[in-house]
């Protein structure tokens, strides 16, 4: 049938209704259609049936049948929900690090009316769902909503002190971003301190996770333009990221795990921000320009993308060659792997202008009389 959207096969116009009204899965209007794969779920119209396919229920379209045909019992149910949760949370906060907010939407949804399902209204375990539905408005601009997610989520927390570590960082970071959005800054700086401070009790003061908070409360203070303290937190995270890769890429850890690639587009994105941040500064550091981008490369390197990885790296050794003459010999052991990496690269990637940026490299550096 030409031009018929693929997927309006998968919904069916709902037959007459049989005992209670059926409700969108989405917007909970009265639905008229109905998934034909599961048959249990129902959508008021096609955007909606195929907003909610790419946000989740293709991956929980079987799943919903024996919860929603009551065909397993009351226990079975319950667990099978609490799997439910988990899917609907690892897929939203997937889209979400693809920076996909609107297709973050269902799942985070599906997530909290599970929640509520399994734990009751008002419990601390629905603190996660409202923090991913927050985080997909945030990134969509519906700051209200944010606000009043947050606010629902503030008061679980304060009723329940224990809720743990990890629960308290994503709070606190999620009202960082929702007063950076608002221009409320020192609001956002005094919830990102809270943040670095729960990340770093439960992860480790170099974790990843934490790192992501100073790049946030970095942001904070550029907007308030305090430059320094922005250059600071920079480089902190630079130091980190390039220490991890590097570790990393000696061990050969390959990332190919859903986790790590959604990491990667985040991280990306922060240390891309860097990259511009340190070029359009009048007193750029090209060392830190290097860092940042040797971070890059590592990362895609291991990722296996050696196109990212072949540019970069020009980049870096730029940044390396206008400090190489004052730079301490640990960085040079530094640049060595920065080197070892494009050779990789050219390996595998069979890039000759590479090579003969190397070449170039190499005879720059024996005029300068420089040896590794
Ligand atoms: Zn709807
Ligand atoms: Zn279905």
């Amino acid at each position: 049938m030409e031009g018929k959207p693929k997927v309006s096969s998968k919904i069916i116009p709902l037959a007459a209704h049989k005992g209670a009204e059926k409700l969108c899965e989405l917007c909970q209007r009265v639905a008229r259609l109905q998934c034909t794969e599961c048959r249990v779920t129902f959508y008021c119209d096609a955007e909606h049936q195929q907003a909610d396919w790419v946000g989740i229920h293709r991956r929980i379209c079987q799943l919903l049948v024996p919860i929603r045909t009551q065909r397993a019992g009351q226990i079975v149910a319950q667990r099978k929900k609490a799997e439910l949760i988990e899917i609907c949370r690892s897929v939203a906060q997937q889209k979400l690090s693809e920076g996909k907010h609107q297709e973050a939407l269902p799942a985070s949804q599906f997530c909290l009316r599970c929640s509520v399902d399994v734990h009751g209204p008002d419990t601390v375990q629905l603190v996660p769902a409202y923090l991913l539905l927050a985080e997909a408005n945030i990134g969509l601009g519906n700051l209200i909503r944010v606000s009043e997610l947050l606010s629902q989520a503030e008061w679980s927390v304060l009723k329940n002190p224990d809720c743990g570590h990890a629960v308290q960082h994503r709070l606190h970071r999620s009202l960082g971003r929702l007063h950076t959005a608002t221009g409320n800054l020192e609001q956002a700086l005094l919830h990102f301190a809270n943040d670095i401070y729960f990340a770093s009790e439960e992860f480790g003061l170099d974790s990843p996770i934490t790192c992501r908070g100073y790049f946030l409360m970095a942001d904070a203070f550029a907007k308030q333009g305090k430059t320094p303290v922005v250059r600071s937190l920079y480089s902190e995270v630079a130091q980190i990221w390039h220490c991890r890769l590097t570790n990393l890429l000696e061990n050969r850890i390959q990332n190919d795990n859903q986790s790590d690639k959604a990491q990667q587009v985040e991280v990306d994105d922060m240390l891309r921000t860097m990259l511009e941040f340190e070029q359009e500064d009048f007193r750029k550091d090209p060392a830190q320009v290097a860092r940042v981008a040797h971070c890059l490369a590592m990362m895609w390197f291991l990722a296996g993308d050696f196109r990212k990885v072949n540019h970069l790296m020009t980049f870096g050794i730029r940044g390396w060659f206008d400090t190489v003459t004052h730079f301490p010999i640990s960085s040079l052991y530094r640049l060595n792997i920065g080197l070892c990496l494009i050779g990789e690269a050219v390996k595998i990637g069979g890039n000759y202008k590479i090579q003969w940026i190397l070449v170039d490299f190499f005879c720059e550096c024996s005029q300068r009389n420089i040896f590794f």
